[in-house]
């Protein structure tokens, strides 16, 4: 079964690719990102709750996100097809906490992927992104305040998988074709 689980900082392509490759897997597409949002459009105690962190570009509470992942993990199409993993684990406690998890309910993941795009090409790419999405937090502030907190909280994890030997690096500063490829030549 297809367990994944994509790393790499804002603006990587991670979303993009994650949802392309679990089409074609045809497995879901769990964005903790789509699931926060979906939650502050609904203006549901959680997504009022995470909306501030997000609109600062911090990360919202673990005590907010590891139920919201318990529960998605258990949701029958998880349980029963595998998944790709976006934009969680984003601090090594979420990850500590995902393994033991993970444990419990008797499933492994296959690899951690990691999209690398150096850091002044990630700006440009969010700015451009801005132009044509809505997302409050895309403006530029909020934009280098998130690769900070990448830096700072999510970079830690690559070194975590690295020991656990399950780490794999994808160039993902090319066509978004090419890059679909190499994720699928890894994955197969
Ligand atoms: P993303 O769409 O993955 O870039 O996430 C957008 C925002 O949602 C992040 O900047 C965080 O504020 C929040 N977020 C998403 N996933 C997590 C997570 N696993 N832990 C904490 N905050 C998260």
């Amino acid at each position: 079964m297809t367990r994944l689980i994509f790393l790499g900082a804002p603006g990587a392509g991670k979303g993009t690719q994650a949802q392309i490759l679990a089409a074609s897997c045809g497995i879901p597409h769990i964005s903790t990102g789509d699931i926060l949002r979906a939650q502050v459009k609904e203006q549901t105690e959680l997504g009022i709750q995470a909306q501030a962190f997000m609109n600062k570009g911090e990360l919202v509470p673990d005590a907010l996100i590891l139920d919201m992942i318990r529960v998605r993990l258990s949701q029958d199409d998880a349980i029963k097809a595998g998944w790709i993993l976006d934009g969680f684990p984003r601090n090594v406690a979420q990850a500590e906490f995902l393994d033991r998890l993970l444990t419990e309910i008797g499933q492994n993941y296959n690899l951690a992927i990691d999209l690398g795009v150096p850091q002044d090409r990630l700006v440009a790419r969010l700015l451009e992104r801005a132009k044509i999405q809505n997302r409050p937090d895309d403006t530029e502030d909020v934009i280098r305040r998130r690769l900070v907190v990448y830096d700072e909280q999510t970079a830690p994890l690559l070194d975590y998988y690295q020991r656990k030997d399950v780490l794999r690096s994808v160039d993902g500063d090319r066509e978004l074709a090419e890059v679909t490829h190499h994720l699928e030549a890894l994955v197969n």
